[in-house]
């Protein structure tokens, strides 16, 4: 059975595209500004400053016309050049992309394997960068979404302050505006971010900002370079302008979004997400299934392993989006099939959360997996409830 179209709703709980609150799509559908307009510039700017509060930066945010990908390769561009040797910390298929970045750039990268699911280890990346004193960055995920593991930020970057001089540079895709994350008190020397996870608008902008000795590293290297070119961007970023034409209909929702998120403080918004995240957990584990990322789970996404001996993840996945219009992330290269990862960043609320573990209960039960219905909305909505005042 399926619900009739009159009644289907899309119901997405991917870690990306996620959710856009239907204000901010009304507003984003107007006709798109002039970018040259005193009226886009004034949004440009607030915009940025409110990006710089969000990344706790006294320094530039830039917005770019990109997904998130762009900023990890304009990244690398900005502040490398071909021969230089970075470490990667690889916990999942974000950090692989570093890797294949950095390599396809020429770098040489000394690569940092973790388990699926485990967070890093702040003594390894010391042991790499003191047996590789050339090392200029180390490039590392803060939330690695293909797993839910949540790397210790604070730790590995003093770690790597102490150790060397190498840049941290961090993937904060689906950590920006989802838990703390305070780039000048951390010392990170590159934060990068994208729209369509926390910031709760459509997938197209990424947001960068680089610390004071990122800038001077700058000076000394860069790769070749045009579009993504932040000597360009800082030609004119004075002028409440970008290099190239930006997407401003894009822009315009992420000022409504931003002024928001402002309103509501960034110690409301880290509460908010760790409390969702950890109701889900509670509702994933009481309906008997296991996290992948135990120790050290992210607050943007939960990583559930199907029940031992079922190898059909597929068909889990396939029944939330044929029946209740769902849709939930698979696990990707050798947790296909394996597993499924639920959202919780941006625009949910704790009713959403019930609702996706309510759709995962019927559907275990109507793939014939033992499972009480009621077992974990119960769990995650007694957590919700006395949770709510602690915070
Ligand atoms: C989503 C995501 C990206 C960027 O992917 P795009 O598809 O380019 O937006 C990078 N890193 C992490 C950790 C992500 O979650």
């Amino acid at each position: 059975m399926k619900s009739h179209p009159l009644f289907e709703k899309l119901r997405i709980f991917a870690p990306g595209p996620t959710p856009v609150p239907e204000s901010v799509l009304a507003q984003m559908s107007l006709p798109p500004l002039h970018h040259r307009t005193e009226e886009f510039g004034r949004i440009l700017d607030r915009t940025r400053k409110n990006l710089s509060w969000l990344f706790q930066t006294d320094q530039r945010a830039y917005v770019l016309a990109c997904s998130g990908t762009g900023a990890m390769e304009a990244t690398i561009v900005n502040l490398c050049a071909a021969g230089d040797e970075v470490v990667v910390i690889n916990g999942g298929k974000f950090g692989e992309r570093w890797t294949k970045l950095a390599q396809r750039y020429g770098l040489k990268v000394h690569e940092l394997k973790f388990d699926w699911g485990e967070a890093a280890d702040p003594a390894q990346v010391v042991a790499a960068l003191k047996q590789n004193p050339n090392v200029r960055a180390v490039l590392m995920q803060a939330s690695e979404t293909s797993t839910g593991a949540y790397h210790p930020v604070e730790q590995i970057a003093k770690a790597v302050h102490e150790t060397s001089d190498a840049l941290v540079c961090v993937d904060a895709i689906t950590a920006l505006g989802v838990s703390p994350l305070p780039m000048d008190k951390w010392g990170l020397d590159v934060v990068i971010s994208g729209s369509q996870k926390a910031f709760m608008l459509p997938p197209g902008l990424a947001f960068m900002s680089l610390s004071e000795r990122a800038n001077q590293a700058r000076k000394r290297t860069s790769i070749p370079n045009f579009y993504f070119s932040l000597a360009e961007e800082d030609k004119v970023f004075d002028k409440a302008q970008t290099a190239w034409t930006p997407a401003v209909s894009l822009i315009v929702g992420l000022d409504m979004v931003l002024a928001r998120m402002r309103e509501a403080g960034l110690e409301a918004i880290f509460n908010h997400h760790a409390r969702l995240a950890e109701g889900t957990r509670h509702g994933v584990t009481a309906m008997g299934l296991s996290l992948l990322a135990k120790k050290s789970p992210s607050a943007s996404v939960t990583s559930v392993l199907l029940p031992a001996g079922m190898t059909n993840g597929d068909k889990i996945i396939s029944h939330l989006r044929d029946r209740y219009g769902m849709t939930v992330a698979d696990g990707q290269d050798h947790y296909k099939g394996k597993m499924f990862r639920i959202a919780h960043l941006g625009y949910y609320d704790e009713l959403d959360m019930l609702t996706v573990l309510s759709a995962v209960e019927l559907t275990l039960d109507k793939l014939g997996i033992p499972v009480k219905l009621g077992q974990g909305v119960g769990a995650a909505a007694r957590y919700f409830r006395e949770s709510e005042n602690q915070v």
